[in-house]
């Protein structure tokens, strides 16, 4: 028997169960991480670590802690930013000039703790100093930059052997002059904590060029990303110091197929033939968060499995060498399975042509057809599509699947709900209405579940952000739409608004893509165009059924950016390219819109532009008109409602508020291309506060009209 090689992963699910150190510990992972846990979000949790709160809330706590109940509590929210290319969000910290670093939770300390004392030595995983402010964003005003406050903020972790340090930024382009320095001083910093060894984890992608100077920190381990950054591997081996600990990232934490270990195994003998077996590792690929997108209990469990085998086979293949035939059989039984590849779906992608990518006319062109067929008024108003997702729709939605409710009388219920909806809103006065979405649970499985190709899981959630999750569903095969999927209510809500048009409300082929566990065995962009091609039935067929403005989310398209940028045309080409396949089946007349969520489009305004949408809406209420900046350098010249109001939060803005962004919109935008709409969709909030905010947002528009 030669000496065992460690077994470990990144973190585990955050959803589910909360017993997870005995779990990881009976699957014979022989370390464990704690820390990686979170109530609501681990970057928030390491700001407040390390005392980053906002001037604004410590205000509130004096206010409250002098015992002032009737303060105002009008103060708004962090901002809340996609964390990688997932689609988890963070809250983003922001930094003053005179930040101090004090340890004002010790939530960290208190999980190792309480593990210490059921007996697991575990490992405390933080988000790396580095990383944190290089998220964080200066605070309103300040003159400083995050990153120059960079100190050491104290690891007190005593009695820990091993401390996981994430600096997830190492697989972003860096700048060299910059981030060499910063993680040199925090690092030198770290390597002073007596008896503590540092595991410095990055994972998302390669660590490439920032792999020269990353592998030279005084660290005691580094862990490395081999399936989204196996390129890395071979500069590794010669760059990281023997005496260091290797981290192999071999199994898969984002994904939910089973690993082909024979592969990942030939990978493991590279490195071990290189170093001693105490210096090798076997882990996940992915930080935690990652396994939290990964989110699926049994799978997890599945994958923790796949770790130890791997660890085992490297220096005692033997003992599971049953486990690893019947690991190679199953995923040769998916290579071959006709349940996978369809004739009808791989015959219909080999026949497109350019055609098939193009509307009839240029927008222009297409902008009067659609001015004289629908009738708006100036500055349209408009809501993004879903409204509150009530504890009663929960509630009907919860039932009718238990077989409580019929399909009629669910059926029923919707309808009465959509009628209410769309009567509201055409008292209300807005201009374009909804059906209101309230069929759907998020914006992915609905479609799934009427897609060929998709497969659910009851339990499958993953967090999205704070304490809202979604179910994924997953693309085994290929896809295909049998029947139209939102036409009935599409037809139904129309009917209920003679005067005014309903949007047709759909999901774009990119967000399907990304919101779903995707198959591994053909390229993405394929699958993408399979799914482009049920969601342009789609819109063929409400186009037909009457229905004279359909819109097309791509909420993701900004999410599943490489991030490197020698990866971004290539990714960007496919998905500009899948959304008009899904969108460019319809008359000149008929409007496609589209909806993005963030603002964050300096790197792909060209794509957003050749999307050739007719009108985009797109968050803006707290990105202080950055993307206003972006519209006008890349002028853009369609139709566009950046949001008057952030949706994430209960907080009714003012007309005089929404009155006031609105007009800077103008500066930027001319008045016959605006829209007044809010920024996203308003399932997560309450009807009270719907009413109110799109009532007074109504009013922005009519005044503005009479002022123009
Ligand atoms: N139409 C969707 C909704 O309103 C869009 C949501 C989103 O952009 N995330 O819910
Ligand atoms: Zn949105």
């Amino acid at each position: 028997m030669s000496a065992p090689i460690k077994s470990t992963i990144l973190g585990f699910p955050r959803m589910g169960s909360d017993r997870q150190l005995k779990k990881l510990a009976s699957y014979g992972l022989s370390e464990v991480p704690v820390g990686d846990f979170s109530y609501y979000d681990h970057v928030l949790d390491a700001a407040l670590t390390v005392g980053i709160i906002p001037e604004r809330y410590q205000q509130l706590d004096a206010c409250r802690l002098a015992g002032n109940k009737s303060i105002n509590v009008d103060v708004p929210s962090l901002e809340m930013k996609k964390w990688f290319d997932t689609n988890y969000h963070y809250m983003v910290p922001e930094v003053a000039d005179n930040q101090r670093f004090v340890l004002h939770n010790t939530k960290v300390l208190d999980e190792f703790l309480e593990a210490k004392e059921l007996g697991h030595n575990a490992r405390p995983v933080i988000l790396g100093p580095v990383s944190l402010l290089a998220l964080s964003k200066p605070a309103k005003g300040a003159a400083t930059k995050p990153l120059d406050h960079l100190a050491n903020p104290g690891a007190s972790l005593s009695g820990a052997q091993w401390v996981q340090v994430d600096e997830p930024i190492l697989a972003l382009d860096l700048d060299a002059a910059v981030y060499k320095a910063a993680f040199a001083e925090t690092y030198n910093a770290f390597a002073q904590v007596a008896g503590l060894k540092f595991l410095l984890t990055s994972y998302f992608d390669r660590l490439g060029d920032n792999l020269v100077w990353a592998a030279a920190l005084p660290v005691h381990g580094i862990h490395l990303d081999l399936v989204r950054g196996a390129a890395d591997l071979d500069a590794a081996l010669e760059l990281i110091p023997k005496d260091k600990v290797i981290s192999a990232g071999l199994i898969n934490g984002r994904n939910i197929w089973k690993a082909n270990l024979e592969k990942q195994l030939s990978v493991l003998a590279k490195i071990t033939a290189a170093r001693t077996p105490a210096s090798v590792w076997v882990s996940s690929s992915t930080g935690h968060l990652d396994e939290e997108t990964l989110g699926w209990l049994s799978f997890a469990e599945e994958k923790l499995e796949e770790i130890s085998i791997l660890a085992q086979a490297a220096t005692n293949p033997d003992d599971v060498a049953a486990k690893l035939q019947d690991n190679s059989a199953k995923v040769l039984s998916r290579a071959t399975s006709e349940r996978i590849t369809r004739a009808a779906v791989q015959n219909r992608l080999a026949e497109l042509t350019a055609e098939s990518y193009r509307r009839q006319a240029q927008f222009n062109e297409r902008q009067k057809a659609q001015r004289a067929a629908l009738r708006l008024p100036l500055f349209p108003t408009t809501t993004i599509g879903s409204f509150p997702q009530t504890a009663e729709v929960r509630r009907a939605r919860a039932q009718f699947r238990k077989g409580a409710l019929s399909q009629a009388e669910y059926q029923k219920y919707l309808e009465e709900e959509t009628q209410k909806c769309i009567e509201w809103q055409d008292q209300a006065g807005l201009d374009v209405l909804v059906h209101g979405e309230f069929e759907r649970t998020d914006m992915v499985e609905f479609f799934g579940e009427h897609l060929e190709g998709f497969v659910f899981t009851k339990k499958g959630w993953v967090q999205s952000y704070g304490s809202r999750c979604v179910k994924p569903p997953v693309i085994f095969g290929d896809v295909s739409r049998p029947h139209p999927m939102t036409v009935d209510v599409a037809r139904f809500a129309q009917k209920c608004s003679p005067n005014k048009p309903v949007k047709g409300m759909l999901t774009g082929p990119v967000t399907i893509l990304q919101w779903s566990f995707v198959r591994d065995d053909q390229p993405r962009s394929q699958t993408a165009a399979q799914i482009a091609l049920a969601i342009r039935d789609e819109v063929v067929d409400l186009e037909a059924a009457g229905i004279k403005v359909i819109q097309v989310d791509e909420p993701a398209i900004r999410e599943g950016l490489p991030l490197r940028k020698s990866d971004y045309s290539a990714y960007l080409e496919w998905s500009v390219n899948v959304f008009r396949l899904a969108t460019t089946g319809v008359r000149n007349e008929t409007q496609v819109h589209s909806h993005f969520c963030y603002s964050d489009f300096n790197e792909i305004f060209t794509a957003i532009k050749s999307l050739d949408a007719d009108v985009i809406t797109i968050e803006n209420s707290k990105s202080d008109l950055k993307l206003l900046g972006a519209l006008q350098v890349h002028g853009y010249s369609a139709e566009i409602g950046p949001g008057l109001y952030d949706i994430h939060s209960p907080r009714v803005p003012s007309v005089e508020e929404m009155a006031a962004r609105f007009s800077a919109l103008q500066q930027y935008i001319p008045a016959e291309n605006l829209w007044a709409n809010p920024d996203c969709g308003l399932k997560t909030r309450g009807w009270p506060e719907v009413k109110e905010a799109l009532t007074n947002l109504v009013t922005v528009a009519a005044n503005a009209r009479k002022a123009h």
